[in-house]
């Protein structure tokens, strides 16, 4: 499995994907908003985009389907809920259902709710599992729930779903928020040291177009929806709610923090 995080450099800092089986050249796209940049890197790189995944139904990921179908005649994929928001899809997806990419990659689907109730995250068969999650998890952070999402079902989709994954799995977000999310991870816990210091090294050399990737492990010290039992979390959600008492359950955390990144 080959993959290429390509950065479109727009104001909404959307990442767009493509990946490729190295046997037949043949790739998916996913989220293929800068279309002329992720035809271009297809074109240098001898593929061929035989399908598009879009991983829910926002325009800034749909919004470079219908050029890339035109110029290469791929098959369109999306949650199967997706079909009255996303125009023209040919496969809807449900949890446990596999994209086969060429001869050599397959991609499970996982049914992610949450950001939207229509969004699919895609969790390679490789070795090192590869998670590309659209706007479920962003690298130290989660999505928002404004746009047609909930808060308890994304709760319930990094709980049951992302936090038991493998901790080698490589974290592929839909969108480069890395440094400013760690500002909000120092804001609930100004002790997190790794996140402090991965702040400090990124300040200077932190780079879109070749992104640091992350991995749950490093996730789960770094992401404040993952530290729903950290003491310092906890005591700052409890200072700031005190309608909460004095232990919060994990779910009641998270929801709060997502309350707080809102208007952070
Ligand atoms: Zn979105
Ligand atoms: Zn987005």
């Amino acid at each position: 499995m080959i993959v290429e995080q390509i950065w479109t450099g727009n104001d909404y800092r959307n990442f767009n994907y493509l990946i490729a089986c190295g046997e037949t050249g043949e790739a998916l796209a996913i989220d293929p908003l800068d279309h002329e940049k992720c035809l271009s890197r297809a074109r240098d790189r001898g593929w061929e985009i035989t399908q598009v995944l879009n991983t829910h139904e926002h325009f800034d990921h749909t919004g470079g389907n219908a050029a890339v179908i035109r110029a290469t005649g791929a098959k369109l994929l999306a949650h199967a809920n997706a079909g009255s928001s996303i125009e023209g899809m040919d496969r809807g997806l449900g949890a446990g259902d596999v994209v086969a990419v060429g001869k050599t990659v397959e991609l499970l689907a996982l049914d992610t709710p949450g950001h939207t109730m229509s969004h699919v995250c895609l969790l390679s068969k490789t070795e090192t599992p590869a998670l590309f999650c659209g706007d479920t998890l962003f690298n130290a952070g989660a999505g928002n729930c404004h746009g047609g999402g909930h808060p308890e079902e994304l709760f319930t989709t990094f709980d049951r779903q992302l936090a038991e994954l493998p901790d080698t799995t490589l974290i592929y977000a839909g969108h480069d928020y890395l440094t400013n999310n760690l500002g909000f991870t120092l804001d609930r816990e100004p002790d997190n040291a790794v996140a402090k210091k991965l702040l400090d090294d990124l300040r200077d050399s932190h780079d879109p177009d070749n992104a640091m990737v992350t991995t749950l492990a490093i996730e789960k010290d770094i992401n404040t929806f993952f530290r729903l039992t950290s003491p310092t979390v906890i005591a700052g959600i409890v200072e700031a709610f005190p309608e909460v008492g004095d232990s919060p359950s994990p779910r009641e955390v998270f929801l709060r923090l997502r309350e707080l990144r809102n208007s952070w």
